[in-house]
């Protein structure tokens, strides 16, 4: 209706897709767990950035979506926060091997911050977060995989010989989130992801985010995601 209209042109945000939910204003409009609620103030967020006004109702609906923004915006709590709820919506959450939640991002940099991030949201629930990206022993990653997770972050190369030496299975994985997926393609991940994701079946939720959206992210977003949603937040390149 006008009012949302009005709500993202003043946002900047552009939205297409199929009956896209209204962005919030607050996260309290989240409808988040207490434990959860407690863990964004903590962080010191107050109310939700941009691009997270319109992905969290998007996401939380349960609707694939692709996110374009630039850097800082606050894309990581935008998949990080409905992932939580996702992993607390399972019924017996305690049964069955292999991580729920996966996250692909192009660097051990990168994975890393949203490991940490991640960590800080899981928490209050027990949750349990494992990183795996290269430059850190394959063995000790190997037997954290073992012990069992509830999200893995990953960096692609390093997750591929993990499920290739079968310490992890994705029997269990609905909800995936390919992050800067720009940068894992200038990095040469295409196969990588195709295969990780070729290993996840195929009625999960899928969650891309990019800074850019060249054409052969396009057409790898077209291929994995269901009737996505889309949201771009201010000018985007190609
Ligand atoms: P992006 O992935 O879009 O580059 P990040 O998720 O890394 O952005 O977030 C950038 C910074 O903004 C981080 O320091 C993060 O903690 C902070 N941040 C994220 N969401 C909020 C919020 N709602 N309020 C305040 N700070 C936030
Ligand atoms: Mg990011």
């Amino acid at each position: 209706d006008q009012d949302v209209t009005e709500y993202q042109k003043s946002l900047a945000i552009r939205v297409s897709g199929f009956d896209v939910p209204k962005p919030i204003k607050l996260f309290e409009d989240c409808g988040f767990p207490t434990a959860l609620m407690g863990a964004i103030t903590k962080q010191g967020y107050e109310k939700p950035t941009t691009i997270q006004c319109q992905a969290l109702p998007i996401v939380l609906s349960g609707i694939d979506i692709i996110g374009i923004a630039k850097t800082g915006s606050g894309k990581t709590a935008a998949f990080v926060l409905p992932m939580i709820v996702h992993i607390l919506d399972q019924p017996e959450l305690d049964k069955g091997e292999g991580p729920i939640g996966v996250i692909c991002a192009p660097t051990r940099e990168l994975a890393h911050q949203i490991f940490l991030e991640t960590k800080k949201f899981a928490k209050p629930y027990g949750i349990c977060v494992a990183a795996v990206y290269g430059g850190v022993s394959k063995l000790d990653q190997f037997k954290e995989l073992k012990a069992g997770c509830e999200i893995v972050v990953a960096t692609p190369g390093r997750l591929i010989d993990l499920l290739k030496m079968k310490a992890v299975t994705m029997v269990r994985a609905t909800y995936l989130v390919l992050d800067e997926a720009d940068r894992m393609f200038d990095l040469g991940f295409e196969p990588q992801i195709r295969s990780i994701v070729g290993q996840i079946r195929p009625d999960r939720q899928t969650l891309l985010f990019s800074a850019t959206m060249p054409y052969k992210v396009e057409r790898l977003a077209r291929e994995i995601l269901s009737d996505p949603s889309r949201v771009t937040v201010g000018e985007v390149g190609m």
